[in-house]
């Protein structure tokens, strides 16, 4: 293999040849005695004679005329074809290309020429074209980008299929890169300039970004470019993607989409929530749970459970339709985006609403869901009442996507806690709530077997006479470390975590017979015991069962017994209702407890099979105070009066509430003025007192 530095020749300022490399020793049939080396001072036969005896005509007389005198001007001579005349045994001329240099040599001057074979010039011309036609073949458009520094990008090479594909004809892309650039939409021209600003910028080896030419936007092309070693040029392939970005979306939208309702699952909302977080924007984020799903579930079975999830979906991606003019108040120009709604798995759904930061947005929206989603489904043939409890919590700098998720289920059961069919706004005691309401449920799972749960006793009384009517049944938590615990706050623990059931069974048992002790013993007591019924208890199938259970038990009949039960929006469904006529059956009275503190109107009363009404104490209290809710307890007391039903105010403190109570029509009371609840063992006393000392 001869090298590039064998093909050399020295000439002096005379334009005579004074050294010969091997190589072009070789073409002209000289002897390697002309080899530069340096012992071989002698330059053999070739030395002293001028270049021009070694070339053909033409070539000699271009030289000397025209190459010779250029180099000797310029010092240099680039490209200059020489045709040497062939040794006798050759083919034929050889032609050559020269560059020529002044030549620092021994004498100080004198030219040196590199000699390229013409032939292998061709050859890489040749290569070249081929290189070149057989980019043109391959399948997929190619393009080579070059961003020299301090000059204009180029394009020294686009296939033709890439042209083809931007509607460039190879004219123009040869005469300005905007034209090919200006092919592609502007928000692909940009990418491209970035990503090869980037990559120029960090020195990358390969950068990618996908395309969409003007002519067809609904494709996209992917330029996947790498940077040629030594020359800083950038080879491009480009494939067309718009299948495989496809079905990647596909693949995405089925991972994000909760097959039952069609909405974004967790996985979706929480990248769409980390999303808002990075963008800065407000937006408030609603978690909201299904009052009664489980009931649904369990009494009317899976399928009936899933059609419930299915419209609650629906019903609730209409209420956040943005063309709706309730929402177009809600949300104003800056945020018009839909709020998004996903299913986070079970009857668990989050709504994140962009832009709302004001108080009154939020209460709009918030009680907006609220009531649509509480109005009845209508579902196989039934009426299904299914309420949902909103926490709501507002997004700030410190937010984190686990952290609001977490604070707004926080905030969903306190509106739990505080009635259901409700939103709370999260505040920070909420959490720690949540973490006390945890500790007292692991105890509680304790205090029913150990007998820690006692009942007690308050009467009721006739205000005019002082007489006892009545007497309920509160529970009492003697807790070990604690001391008494109140059930304001264990009942609602013992009804989020199951317990309640159990726990009502307990108290109903001690109390009837207790109650039917007292009885046989031939006290003085009341023609009936009442004792509360939570919500939950109501919708077990078994209850009805139960109680009968207990009261053959303890013997008591099931005319001394009263339940009090919330009004409440459960009270409309018809399982609930047959429930209530059951009850009946068995000489159950029944109460409406805290009435005036739910959803119920007094047209409710009539539908219900109750014959005691218990006036929340909220409306005693502020009876002195309120003209507003002396009217209602009036209306009450009236509406009560014309269907029969006994009412009961509950909470009163003071005889001036008793005596207006009375003035409005109300007969019988309930509260500290005449006693607090009492232990079992202090009630025997309390009954032989005489009438009038009933009154504190
Ligand atoms: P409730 O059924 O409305 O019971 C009346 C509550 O008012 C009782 O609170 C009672 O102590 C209180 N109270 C009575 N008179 C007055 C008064 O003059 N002033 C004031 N400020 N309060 C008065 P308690 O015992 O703390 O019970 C709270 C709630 O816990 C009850 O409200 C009831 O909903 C629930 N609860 C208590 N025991 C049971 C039970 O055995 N089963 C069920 N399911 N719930 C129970
Ligand atoms: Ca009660
Ligand atoms: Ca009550």
């Amino acid at each position: 293999m001869h090298s590039l530095f064998d093909r050399w020749i020295r000439l002096d300022v005379r334009g005579l040849v004074t050294k010969i490399g091997p190589d072009v020793a070789h073409w002209l049939g000289q002897p390697p005695v002309l080899q530069d080396d340096a012992s071989a001072e002698s330059p053999g036969q070739a030395a002293g004679l001028p270049l021009e005896r070694w070339l053909a005509p033409a070539s000699a007389v271009l030289w000397s005329t025209v190459q010779w005198r250029s180099l000797c001007a310029q010092g240099r001579l680039d490209e200059a074809i020489l045709h040497f005349t062939a040794p006798v045994d050759s083919r034929g001329d050889i032609h050559v290309v020269s560059h020529w240099r002044a030549a620092p040599g021994d004498d100080g001057s004198g030219y040196i020429g590199l000699l390229t074979e013409g032939g292998r010039r061709q050859q890489l011309l040749d290569d070249l074209r081929q290189a070149r036609d057989s980019l043109q073949q391959m399948p997929g458009a190619v393009l080579q980008l070059l961003q020299a520094p301090g000059a204009e990008l180029s394009f020294p090479y686009a296939s033709g299929q890439l042209l083809a594909l931007l509607g460039v004809t190879p004219m123009q892309a040869a005469q300005s890169a905007h034209r090919l650039l200006a092919a592609l939409t502007p928000s692909s021209c940009t990418a491209l300039l970035d990503a090869l600003a980037q990559a120029e910028q960090g020195r990358a080896r390969r950068w990618q970004v996908v395309l969409t030419a003007q002519r067809r936007p609904d494709a996209r092309v992917e330029l996947v470019a790498q940077r040629a070693k030594t020359t800083g040029l950038w080879h491009g392939v480009l494939t067309d993607v718009t299948q495989r970005e496809a079905l990647q979306r596909e693949l995405l939208r089925r991972a994000e989409t909760d097959a039952l309702t069609r909405l974004p699952n967790r996985v979706a909302l929480m990248g769409h929530v980390r999303q808002r977080l990075a963008d800065g924007q407000p937006f408030a984020l609603m978690f909201m749970d299904c009052d009664r799903f489980k009931q649904v579930n369990d009494s009317l079975g899976h399928d009936v459970g899933d059609e419930l999830l299915r419209h609650l979906a629906q019903r609730l991606r209409h209420c956040l339709r943005p063309a709706d003019s309730v929402m177009a108040v809600a949300f104003d120009d800056d945020s018009p985006a839909e709020p998004l709604a996903a299913r986070l798995g079970g009857d668990e759904f989050v709504v994140v609403a962009d832009g709302v930061t004001e108080p009154a947005q939020l209460a709009t929206l918030a009680d907006r869901l609220v009531t649509s989603l509480a109005r009845p489904y209508r579902l196989q043939g039934m009426d299904l009442v299914a309420s949902v409890s909103l926490g709501v919590v507002l997004a700030d700098a410190d937010s984190t996507a686990e952290r609001l998720l977490r604070d707004a289920d926080t905030a969903m059961y306190e509106a739990k806690r505080r009635g259901r069919g409700g939103w709370v706004l999260f505040e920070p005691v909420m959490q720690a709530r949540v973490a006390a309401a945890l500790l007292l449920e692991a105890d509680l799972r304790q205090a029913l077997p150990a007998g820690q749960l006692r009942p007690v006793f308050q009467p009721i009384v006739d205000i005019a006479t002082g007489r006892i009517t009545g007497m309920e049944v509160l529970t009492r938590w003697g807790h070990p470390q604690r001391g008494e615990v109140s059930p304001a706050e264990f009942i609602p623990v013992a009804e989020d975590c199951g317990l309640i059931s159990a726990l009502g069974e307990t108290m109903l048992r001690l109390a009837c017979q207790q109650f039917q002790a007292w009885r046989t013993q031939g006290l003085a007591v009341p023609p009936r015991i009442s004792v509360n019924l939570s919500r939950a208890q109501l919708s077990r199938a078994e209850l009805v069962s139960r109680i009968r259970l207990i009261l053959g038990e303890t013997g008591l009949p099931g005319s001394a017994l009263q339940l009090e039960i919330t009004e409440s929006l459960a009270m409309a469904d018809e399982s609930v209702l047959g429930v209530l006529l059951a009850l009946r059956e068995l000489g159950i009275q029944l109460a409406i407890d805290d009435f005036g503190t739910g959803h119920s109107s007094l047209s409710t009363l009539q539908r219900f099979p109750v014959q005691q009404v218990k006036m929340d104490l909220s409306f005693v209290r502020d009876i002195e105070s309120s003209p507003y809710h002396r009217a209602v307890v009036q209306a009450v007391v009236q509406v009560a009066e014309a269907l029969a039903l006994e009412v009961v105010a509950e909470g009163v403190e003071t005889p001036g509430q008793a005596s207006l109570l009375q003035r409005l029509g109300c007969r019988h009371a309930q509260g500290w003025l005449y006693s607090r609840a009492l232990e079992a063992d202090a009630v025997p006393a309390y009954l032989c007192l005489p009438a009038a000392e009933h009154v504190r």
